[in-house]
């Protein structure tokens, strides 16, 4: 069950959803599977991802499971506003490689009406709160934190460990580089 539908659903308004957590915790496979439904039920949708995420399809958000919707690429989330005139639900996956403008944005299309449904990282690879995620928790109705499995243990994983030993807070990967831990077995990088 959608984590919204457990309360009771907002009528004439518009509102936020987060879906968080570290990579591969599912969190493009919530956003689709929401979008899906929808869909099913004949709601005008809208998907949009940052172009900076190249990493399957320039024109689908893909999860790692292989499941996939089309969707707009843009470069700035101020981008989105003007693409979403006659959708009804909008999703928006990595949201952390949007700026800080993209709150307002959110905010803007929930005031409108729309349901704004947003993923993306809330931890980078340090483990510290990335942006604009913060933000967005505090603004929306509805949050969802996903998590992983611990490749080092196999608890729960909310933190994503690099492992290799590039210092730039985007780098652009996917098993290759990256691996769900735990809190416990997480290795903060030397800096
Ligand atoms: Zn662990």
């Amino acid at each position: 069950m959608d984590t919204w539908s457990q309360h009771l659903v907002p009528r004439d308004t518009g509102w936020i959803e987060v879906i968080c957590g570290c990579m591969f915790s599912g969190k493009t496979e919530e956003l689709i599977r929401r979008m899906r439904r929808a869909q099913i039920a004949r709601q005008n949708v809208a998907v949009f991802k940052p172009r900076i995420d190249t990493r399957f399809s320039s024109d689908h958000i893909v999860s790692h499971s292989d499941q996939s919707l089309v969707s707009h690429a843009v470069q700035h989330a101020t981008e989105i506003p003007p693409l979403t005139k006659n959708a009804q639900v909008i999703g928006i996956d990595e949201a952390q490689f949007f700026d800080e403008s993209l709150v307002s944005v959110c905010e803007e299309l929930a005031n409108q009406g729309k349901r704004v449904i947003v993923a993306g990282l809330d931890q980078d690879y340090r483990g510290r709160p990335f942006s604009p995620i913060p933000s967005l928790l505090a603004v929306a109705e509805y949050i969802t934190k996903t998590l992983a499995i611990c490749m080092v243990c196999g608890n729960p994983a909310d933190r994503t460990q690099r492992k290799t030993q590039q210092h730039d807070l985007v780098v652009i990967g996917a098993k290759d580089i990256y691996e769900a831990r735990c809190r416990h077995c997480f290795e903060p990088p030397n800096e």
